[in-house]
């Protein structure tokens, strides 16, 4: 290659390299995104999960209310049958017996009467626990749909950004010779989107391996690309693009 022409295609080569790396930044950025809304969505989900548990919750001690509610109305049954009966009574032993057991049963009644009652408190409190995470849960999906809104408008971005820089890459391979352009595009492949790097004190700046001073002189020389031995990336030199 001659020299004129060598440096020619390194600057393109520079160029496209410039796109590429952006390109590269980019693709990794979108490959995030899918996570990134999996992620939010999970974490919204575990709020409405504490909310639902909090439902359940009231619904169980309606269900234990109703429960004693039965309970209390087979025990009122009880205490008018065996009220009617103690009319019917004619001995006093039988009376007293009668009365006995019509005290146990108004005293059971009076315990069921409480507990219903402690089921009422407890609803009233978890019902107010409930209205006040739908409150917490309203402002979470709030901002739940403005993170996810703004991961999607970022997408949009990058792939409006990607359109462009896909197009200043089919302006700048044709000027790149076919072979050139191959070997570039196996080593960006290979390599993680960088293929072209500068020399900085004397290392590579791809695998920041220290050059023998011939790699320097082999460049200066303008005669063929020169990679680094231990990445393969193609070298320059800044100062002589
Ligand atoms: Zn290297």
């Amino acid at each position: 290659m001659a020299e004129s022409n060598l440096q020619e295609q390194m600057r393109q080569l520079f160029a496209l390299q410039t796109v590429d790396k952006e390109i590269y930044g980019l693709k990794a950025e979108l490959e995030e995104k899918p996570r990134q809304i999996e992620e939010l969505q999970k974490k919204f989900e575990e709020k409405k999960a504490s909310l639902k548990a909090l439902e359940d919750k009231s619904k169980q001690i309606q269900v234990k209310r109703k429960e004693k509610e039965v309970e209390l109305a087979a025990k009122e049954d009880a205490i008018k049958k065996s009220q009617v009966q103690l009319y019917q009574i004619k001995k006093n032993e039988e009376y007293q017996a009668k009365l006995k057991e019509i005290n146990g049963l108004g005293a059971d009644k009076s315990v069921l009467e409480e507990s219903i009652l402690k089921f009422f408190d407890d609803t009233d409190a978890v019902n107010k626990e409930i209205e006040k995470e739908k409150t917490v849960l309203a402002e979470e999906e709030k901002k739940f749909n403005q993170q996810k809104k703004e991961v999607d408008d970022r997408i949009r971005e990058v792939n409006d950004r990607m359109a462009v820089l896909e197009s200043n890459r089919n302006q700048i391979t044709p000027n790149i010779e076919k072979k050139v352009l191959a070997q570039y595009e196996r080593i960006l492949k290979n390599r993680a989107g960088l293929a072209l790097v500068p020399i900085k004190n004397g290392a590579c700046q791809g695998c920041f391996l220290n050059l023998p001073p011939q790699v320097i002189n082999e460049i200066k020389m303008k005669k063929s690309l020169v990679v680094c031995e231990a990445c393969a990336r193609i070298l320059f030199l800044e100062e002589e693009l």
